[in-house]
């Protein structure tokens, strides 16, 4: 059984919100993987603190390295269904030795320098299907522009696409800078391999919470964190 650390970010605060470390024994590269930044992807939540649960039961197990999860980085905006005001994802540094605009983003910031993954994956859910709109988020995975984790987001992406039943819910690999996201920061500052999961509202809860698990589940593959 694997042991799940269970911490607290921002103690003391009413931002307040728990994060936990899984370590195997065996050195490997970590994984940071977030959700919640913004309250109201509901979808992103519940698969990372599923997946929390899943490694407490042995149903996903670290081989190597470690894995630390944020579930829900803005509590305050997930109790109201809400974004976020400001909206946290400005917030993040722009660069190395700058700091965060908000001490929220500046406390999960922390936690990822003290860390310092190899792959930072930041949960979200957006607007549209990828499939039939290039203006929409929906079904997409998004990176920096030159980022070392594109081809493993395109073969993930790839695989993912081949099990689909339904075409219109395709992934789209969006390449897009942008300075203040903790996944521009993760990949600036830290040089992590930093990608983005948006899955689309317009999808039933079950099935948007499904896609995001498959998706990290591969990301850890193909990290080496954990069995294929
Ligand atoms: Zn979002």
């Amino acid at each position: 059984m694997m042991l799940v650390q269970k911490y607290t970010l921002s103690p003391g605060t009413p931002y307040s919100t728990s994060y936990y470390v899984a370590a195997s024994a065996r050195p490997g590269p970590t994984v940071m993987i977030v959700a919640g930044i913004h309250g109201k992807e509901t979808g992103s939540i519940q698969a990372a603190r599923k997946l929390v649960a899943m490694i407490r039961k042995d149903q996903l197990r670290i081989r190597k390295g470690s894995l630390i999860i944020v579930p829900i980085v803005n509590k305050k905006a997930y109790r109201q269904r809400i974004r976020g005001v400001p909206d946290l994802n400005r917030t993040f540094p722009r660069r190395t030795g700058q700091t965060a605009k908000h001490p929220l983003s500046a406390a999960l910031f922390e936690v990822a320098e003290r860390y310092h993954p190899s792959w930072y994956l930041d949960l979200h859910e957006a607007n549209g299907l990828s499939q039939q709109s290039s203006k929409v988020l929906g079904q997409t995975l998004i990176t920096n522009p030159g980022s070392r984790s594109v081809p493993a987001a395109r073969k993930i992406i790839r695989g993912i696409n081949r099990t689909l039943r339904v075409k219109s819910h395709s992934f789209h690999l969006r390449l897009h800078e942008l300075p203040g996201s903790s996944r521009t920061a993760a990949a600036r500052i830290l040089g992590a391999r930093a990608v983005t999961v948006e899955t689309g509202w317009s999808l039933p809860f079950s099935t948007r919470v499904q896609y995001q698990i498959d998706i990290v589940r591969s990301f850890l593959s193909e990290a080496g964190v954990t069995k294929g």
